[in-house]
């Protein structure tokens, strides 16, 4: 069999194996397509059957949750735990509370954890979790006996040695000391290494919250800056408004950006002052209102567009930090007639393949998510380090810890790409330099 026949094979062997589970294939698909080459330069990676190892979570765990809502009414939603890979330290991933959760969401996320981990260099695992849990509009109380429930069942298979979840997408701070909070009731240990994105009063860690998006924004100055250009005076849009994409916003503007539309799964905000990130923040985290609000407050210099993709607003670059596939082929072709430059994923896997094959096609630097939004896992690593050690860095310690780390990502994945003849290819070289750092350690480790 030559390489190609033995990785479709393997295709259809995992679809067989994961069926009706579309965001997974397509993670997988993703990084297969990008093994060939290396499948053929390490024949021992294929001896071992490393791929279809790496494609096969080492535990899946799925549980109920049970929860009472402030009128007493007795809700059931259901929990998830994938432990996919711990060749390179404990599990490591976030848990996602959303609606769209399901076993396939929550696997697609924790492959992506694999190469992602591996990429930032330290010593973590993939894992992730969530549940079809949705906040919006739960109150305060509601949240935390959620949380606790969850935590019930959580807590048997965590520790700071075995699996460290910590926040994505409906998974906050709040969220992570109500979690916290009952794993320590139930442990009887205060032992803060078992989550991350914890308060910085009890175990967090300084820029943990602004972590992903500020690492998402160096990401792409580093890519700029590989190309001779920057960011400063570029006109840049974001989708999403939470956590990653109000501290994207707040570096890329840092860093000389025009940051002027942003969105949330109402619509979108086009700001031509620029996003008042502060504004963006006190509306959207503290009174967790829509972003037609801040477009209200903000009065004559933004305008409000109900139901539209923010990708219709003209740029140079466009970071989509919201969800899974929101950035699809009609979206790609907006961008590329606007004269996009750069394109990189602060959310998980936000482009269609479709469209990530069209923005490379036009000469669009394309940053894949498993690096470009590193910065958050890489940040709860040394969160963890901390914990370990009992300490509390600086902020300005930490974040050059964090930018450092986004260099090396950057050069690791430039380089990685430049070896196997394809220049320039960021996904290529993240998902092959994470790839390889993974696979040579479950060579050592043994069958
Ligand atoms: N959920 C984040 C991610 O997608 C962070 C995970 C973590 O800090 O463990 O990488």
């Amino acid at each position: 069999m030559t390489v190609a026949e033995s990785l479709q094979a393997l295709r259809e062997k995992i679809e067989s194996r994961n069926p009706a589970e579309p965001e997974f294939q397509q993670a997988v698909n993703l990084v297969l397509d990008n093994l060939g080459p290396v499948v053929t330069r390490h024949p021992e990676y294929a001896d071992a059957k490393l791929l279809e190892r790496i494609c096969e979570p080492e535990r899946q765990i799925i549980f109920r949750v049970p929860w009472v809502d402030d009128a007493g009414e007795v809700h059931i939603n259901r929990g998830f735990r994938v432990e996919f890979n711990s060749a390179l330290g404990p599990y490591k991933g976030g848990l996602r509370f959303h609606p769209s959760v399901g076993l396939g969401v929550v696997k697609f996320l924790g492959f992506e954890q694999i190469f992602k981990n591996s990429l930032t260099g330290l010593p973590i695992g993939g894992g992730k979790g969530g549940s079809d849990f949705d906040p919006k509009g739960k109150s305060d109380a509601e949240i935390m006996f959620f949380c606790q429930s969850f935590m019930t069942e959580l807590y048997r298979h965590i520790g700071e040695y075995t699996d460290v979840p910590a926040g994505d997408i409906g998974v906050g701070t709040r969220e992570i000391g109500f979690l916290f909070g009952q794993y320590k009731r139930i442990t009887n240990r205060y032992e803060s290494g078992a989550l991350t994105g914890k308060g910085l009063v009890w175990g967090g860690a300084r820029v943990r919250t602004e972590a992903t998006g500020y690492g998402t924004a160096y990401f792409v100055e580093e890519m700029l800056a590989a190309n001779g250009s920057g960011l400063d005076g570029r006109q840049v849009i974001v989708s999403g408004s939470g956590n990653v994409a109000i501290y994207a916003i707040k570096k890329v503007q840092a860093l000389g950006g025009r940051v002027v539309a942003c969105s949330d799964s109402s619509g979108y905000v086009f700001d031509r002052a620029g996003i008042d990130v502060e504004l963006l923040r006190q509306v959207k985290e503290v009174e967790r209102g829509g972003i037609a609000v801040y477009a209200e407050r903000r009065g004559a210099v933004a305008s409000y567009a109900p139901g539209k993709p923010v990708w219709e607003v003209p740029c140079e670059v466009a970071l989509p930090c919201a969800t899974q596939n929101e950035l699809d082929t009609s979206a790609a072709k907006q961008l590329i007639e606007s004269g996009v430059i750069a394109v990189a994923e602060g959310a998980n896997m936000p482009c269609t393949p479709e469209a990530v094959r069209l923005l490379r096609d036009a000469g669009v630097l394309f940053g894949p998510g498993k690096a470009a939004n590193a910065g958050g896992v890489a940040t709860s690593a040394l969160e963890m380090q901390q914990n370990a050690s009992r300490d509390s860095w600086t902020f300005e310690y930490s974040e050059q810890r964090l930018r450092e780390i986004m260099r090396d990502i950057h050069a690791s994945c430039f380089e990685t790409a430049g070896k196997y003849g394809r220049p320039g290819d960021y996904a290529l070289g993240a998902n092959v330099a994470g790839f390889c750092r993974v696979a040579d350690a479950m060579l050592a480790l043994g069958v």
